[in-house]
């Protein structure tokens, strides 16, 4: 799988500076939804957390933050992290630092004006996980704490199936893991009922969900 590929080629070359899993001495699993809010698929992500008492970290892109100022507010307001995954989806490799830059202070303005939350510590997701060094180092000055991930649970790819889903998570998450999903039209289906299973299982096991 390309993406796989690409991860540990940038982990090996950034490891150091980015956040790949939070510490392993507590059975806690951080969960991450990027690439919402999106007004069907957020909300009923967010009951289906409700429902097993489970915190999680939305990296929101912020034109749909502009868009769906409520459902980003429902994020915030049932107890969830946010964090800021560019304003227009940006593709770090193929984009000049300068403008990197400024499309994620844009998305962080529509994340103040709407968070209502100040002085909020600033978490940062690279779109497809592409950064540039370059520009991880600028993000960094302005105290982005740049949150990568340890398990892909791989529901945006069409060419496999919830089941596949469910065990790249299963086979990869353990105490302190950042998992990823996306609270997008394009994972919507395998999401549906992966998430579920997910989250059963680690209860099941004794593990909670934190947002970061
Ligand atoms: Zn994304």
């Amino acid at each position: 799988m390309a993406y796989l590929k690409n991860i540990s080629k940038l982990g090996r070359l950034l490891a150091p500076s980015l956040l790949w899993n939070m510490p392993r001495n507590t059975n806690t699993i951080y969960l991450s939804f990027d690439d919402g809010p999106h007004p069907e698929i957020t909300p009923r992500v967010l009951n289906t957390l409700k429902a097993y008492d489970a915190k999680a970290t939305f990296f929101c892109v912020g034109e749909n933050i502009l868009q769906f100022p409520e459902v980003f507010q429902q994020i915030i307001a049932e107890g969830h992290s946010f964090g800021n995954h560019t304003h227009n989806h940006l593709k770090g490799w193929e984009t000049s630092t300068s403008n990197y830059l400024e499309n994620t202070l844009k998305a962080e303005d529509a994340i103040s004006n709407y968070s209502g939350i100040m002085n909020h510590q600033k978490f940062f997701r690279p779109p497809y996980g592409k950064i540039k060094h370059s520009q991880a180092k600028r993000l960094k000055q302005l105290d982005y704490k740049i949150v990568m991930w340890d398990a892909l649970s791989a529901d945006f790819d069409p060419s496999i199936t919830a089941e596949e889903c469910y065990n790249n998570v299963i086979e990869n998450t353990k105490a302190g893991s950042i998992v990823v999903f996306h609270d997008s039209e394009k994972a919507s289906k395998k999401l549906k009922s992966v998430l579920p299973r997910v989250l059963e299982y680690y209860s099941s096991k004794g593990f909670t969900f934190k947002g970061l």
